[in-house]
This record gives structure tokens, sequence and C-alpha cells, in this order.
């Protein structure tokens, strides 16, 4: 699993729609990547605010910042490697 695999998967994962198979790759990729754990962590506090005002929605544009954002962190950190 890379970056762009996780992120696709983030939606199920909250939703907990994600097969035990997918969870074990997430976590995995979890345990290696710390970009994508910094975005697990901020999409969960992001849900929770929306969830305080009972409006529960990844959108698609949220999903598509987080998508640049890890991506170009990612890349930063190759780069940096
Ligand atoms: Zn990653």
């Amino acid at each position: 699993m890379n970056c762009t695999d996780f992120l696709s998967q983030l939606t199920d994962y909250f939703d907990g729609q994600i097969s035990p198979e997918l969870l074990a790759e997430v976590r995995t990729h979890l345990g290696e990547c710390d970009h994508c754990k910094v975005v697990l962590n901020t999409t969960r506090q992001t849900i929770e605010v929306y969830r305080g005002n009972e409006i529960y929605e990844v959108s698609d544009e949220l999903r598509e910042r987080l998508h640049s954002a890890i991506m170009s962190k990612c890349s930063a950190a190759r780069k940096q490697a």
C-alpha cells in the first residue's frame, strides 16, 4: 500500500466499511508513513468537529485537499531521503 492507496481507503476506514485485509494494510502503512498518520489524525479531528455539528461527511473537496497535502509531503520526504 502506498499513500494514494491509503487515501482511497480513508473514508471507508472511518465509515467502518473496510475489509479486515485492507485494515491490516492500512495499519502497516501507518506504521511506516508519518505523513499518513498525521493525515489520519487531522481527518479524525475534522470528522469529530463535523459530527459535533451533525454534518458527518467527508466531501470530495476535503478528500482532494488531503490528497494533495499527502502527495506533496511524501514527495518532499522522498527528496530529502
Ligand atoms: Zn503514506
